[in-house]
């Protein structure tokens, strides 16, 4: 087990699932943003790629989760399709000890899919603006339960131009 790890306040399954995939000490990110998170504070953190931001949001997030609660209750905003389609199968790979559904949704994948994966019901939603807001509109997407919101490279979604998307959202 990652001493380290669990040093920061992460329940067992989930330094167990670090662990698993070869990870010995948390980034300096995560060491800073972890314990921040499972206080539930808001944060704002800048790093790298390749810093190990994904996890140190992802990992207090799956911590912090309700685990009988019903509906989307983490929604996750990406500027792109690479970038949500990445930190959904992130949260499912740190998040399988713990069942968690994760589902992404982004322009050019038909919407069926989608739609018939959020009536099954998912826990946590990776998304783009443009097709959270098109799911939003066509009521597919109930995010009244949501009660944790990730602004994922938020200054590449605003030089992008997606600040109308997001205050709407
Ligand atoms: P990211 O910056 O979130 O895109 O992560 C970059 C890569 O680092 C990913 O492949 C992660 O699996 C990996 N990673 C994240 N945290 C750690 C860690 N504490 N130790 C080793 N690898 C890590």
């Amino acid at each position: 087990m990652t001493k380290e790890f669990a040093q920061l306040g992460l329940r067992p399954e989930l330094v167990q699932s670090v662990s698993d995939l070869g990870y010995i000490n948390p980034t300096p990110i995560q060491t800073k943003v972890i314990p921040l998170m499972l206080d539930g504070n808001d944060v704002v953190g800048q790093a790298q790629t390749g810093t190990g931001k994904t996890a140190a949001f992802v990992l207090p997030i799956l911590q912090n989760m309700e685990r009988d609660h019903r509906g989307v209750q983490v929604l996750v905003l990406a500027p792109t399709r690479e970038l949500a389609v990445q930190v959904a199968q992130a949260a499912h790979k740190y998040g399988s000890c713990l069942n968690v559904r994760v589902l992404a949704v982004y322009g050019g994948q038909s919407y069926s899919s989608q739609i018939s994966r959020l009536k099954q019901g998912v826990d946590i939603v990776v998304g783009t603006p443009g097709r959270l807001l098109d799911l939003m509109k066509g009521g597919e997407l109930d995010l009244s339960g949501v009660s944790t919101l990730v602004l994922d490279e938020a200054d590449e979604m605003l030089s992008m131009g997606f600040i109308k998307d997001i205050e709407e959202i």
